[in-house]
């Protein structure tokens, strides 16, 4: 891959991160305030919670693709990237337009969705 290409990705990837990161630390905070709100009937502590576990789950998220995201960030420092993690082809272009921190092929992606990888 050449360099310019190396950089669009880096510059993609890192906004992309820098996004997170921000929803990451807002998420928390939201998380926190929903605490200190002290609800008082029951109702108002079922929804407390309900925000808690959506909050929760879309956090979860962010920081599972935060991971993917640091990963292909790492395999732009090693020069590996857009190589498939599993059979080590190119990874389809537009692919990588779409979802610039894939791993896998879109053949591999396939398997892995099926549990056969
Ligand atoms: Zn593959």
């Amino acid at each position: 891959m050449d360099k310019k290409k190396v950089e669009s990705y880096r510059k993609k990837l890192q906004a992309k991160q820098d996004e997170l990161l921000k929803q990451v630390s807002k998420s928390e905070q939201d998380g926190r305030e929903a605490d200190e709100e002290g609800t008082q009937d029951v109702a108002d502590k079922a929804a407390n919670s309900y925000i808690k576990e959506f909050l929760f789950h879309q956090s979860d998220d962010n920081r599972r693709l935060l991971q993917l995201i640091e990963e292909a960030l790492a395999r732009l420092e090693n020069g590996t990237y857009g190589e498939c993690v599993a059979c080590h082809q190119e990874v389809q272009l537009k692919r990588l337009e779409a979802v610039p921190w894939a791993r896998h092929c879109i053949e591999c992606q396939e398997k892995q969705e099926q549990g056969l990888l």
